[in-house]
């Protein structure tokens, strides 16, 4: 085995010790601070060890709606970008996200043991674990003279949990300068890598009525929770006629008191799409349901929200970085496939701007997005060595990956 590699093996309590520090720091997508907080002691872990270019870049804040319509905006955490030889034959592009989805207020924010392998915590799969397998990997990487024949790109954003509604525009920036992408997202629950991904849009539905006395003038008002309700049914409905899409509705919410007609709604939905053009054929139903709705008597219905994420499909050149990777697992003794999945990520975004990527190259674990979220602590020096050995097969022939060449 390459030395690089093979010097990983001792790191495993180290490793340890880092995680648990950034898990028991809050980084939910919306607590800025604390998002900051895990941006600025990573990006100095990186600085430290790799000696690379560091730039740290404010984002727009990001819009949710209240339930009378008004904007509610939301600050976000700075994203990071840390740059190695921008000018070597092949630059990689390694991206990770800062947030979790557990809120500031969530009753889940310290680490536990379950038992000498399995750590449970905030983050620590999804995808803590994974920022630093990347730093590890890149770390052991740099040992090697082979280095030299690849630039990279680490580039750590504070939204991904909520979409990437504020990195959007500069993962498919960074994406066009790069020739492939490695992301640390958890690993599926199996242990596999995921290969398609669904699309998936996000939307918010507010409908005003008419406010009115519930004993005394009831006929003048128009109710706004039942005409939310008949849209909610008419977008359920929608669930089985187009193979691979679905619609969630996730929120609810309306109305101030029971001796009052509600003249306000809003629900929050998600779409998940298998191929692109689902994405026309949801918004037409959209169209359609809203326009029906808009058509009663004193009930107004606005839309927001779209499609923030493209479906992943596996074209030719995604298909040969992800042999590469398997090649590497076999030769690590740990052979992995890949397999497709519902759920959808940053991968998503580079492989809509044109970059191949593989996109679950962060630790084992499971139950993620939920207070019983666990890491199985070896995967942290599995998984780096797995980087290590990709990033060193990719340096032997950097020609072979250069993004024209595999197009
Ligand atoms: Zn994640």
């Amino acid at each position: 085995m390459a030395r690089p590699v093979s010097a990983l093996s001792t790191r495993e309590k180290s490793l340890t010790e880092s995680l648990i520090r950034l898990s028991e720091i809050n980084s939910g997508s919306l607590n800025s601070v604390g998002v900051n907080r895990v941006g600025a002691l990573l990006s100095q872990w990186f600085c430290q060890s790799l000696n690379c270019q560091h730039q740290s870049i404010d984002l727009p804040p990001y819009t949710l709606f209240n339930t009378d319509g008004s904007r509610n905006m939301q600050p976000l955490g700075k994203l990071h970008l840390l740059r190695q030889r921008p000018e070597a034959p092949l630059q990689v592009l390694l991206t990770g996200h800062l947030d979790t989805v557990f809120p500031a207020d969530s009753g889940f924010q310290r680490c536990q043991w379950l038992d000498k392998e399995l750590l449970r915590g905030p983050g620590v799969c999804d995808m803590k674990g994974g920022l630093l397998v990347m730093l590890e990997a890149l770390s052991a990487f740099e040992q090697s003279p082979l280095a030299q024949q690849i630039g990279w790109t680490v580039l750590l954003n504070p939204d991904e949990e909520i979409g990437s509604p504020g990195s959007a525009s500069i993962l498919a920036n960074e994406a066009e300068k790069h020739d492939l992408g490695l992301i640390y997202e958890p690993a599926l629950p199996n242990g596999q890598l995921a290969g398609e991904r669904k699309g998936s849009g996000n939307f918010t539905a507010i409908i005003a009525g008419v406010a009115a006395h519930a004993g005394r003038e009831h006929h003048l008002g128009r109710n706004a929770i039942c005409a939310m309700a008949e849209y909610i049914t008419a977008l359920d409905q929608l669930n089985g006629q187009r193979d691979g899409v679905t619609i969630n509705v996730g929120v609810v919410d309306g109305g101030v008191t029971t001796n009052q007609v509600p003249d306000q709604a809003r629900c929050r939905f998600n779409i998940r799409t298998r191929i692109r053009a689902d994405e026309q054929w949801c918004q037409q139903q959209l169209q359609i349901i809203g326009q029906r709705l808009n058509n009663k008597e004193g009930i107004t219905l606005n839309l927001h929200g779209g499609f923030g994420r493209s479906p992943k499909l596996l074209d030719p050149a995604h298909l040969a970085l992800f042999q590469l990777v398997t090649e590497c697992s076999e030769e690590l003794g740990v052979p992995l496939s890949w397999e497709p999945t519902g759920g959808c990520c940053d991968g998503n975004n580079l492989s809509a701007a044109g970059l191949p990527n593989v996109d679950t190259l962060g630790v084992l674990g499971g139950n993620i997005h939920s207070n019983r979220e666990f890491i199985r602590l070896p995967s942290l020096v599995e998984r780096a060595r797995l980087s290590t050995l990709i990033l060193l097969r990719l340096a032997e022939q950097p020609e072979t990956w250069r993004r024209e060449r595999m197009q």
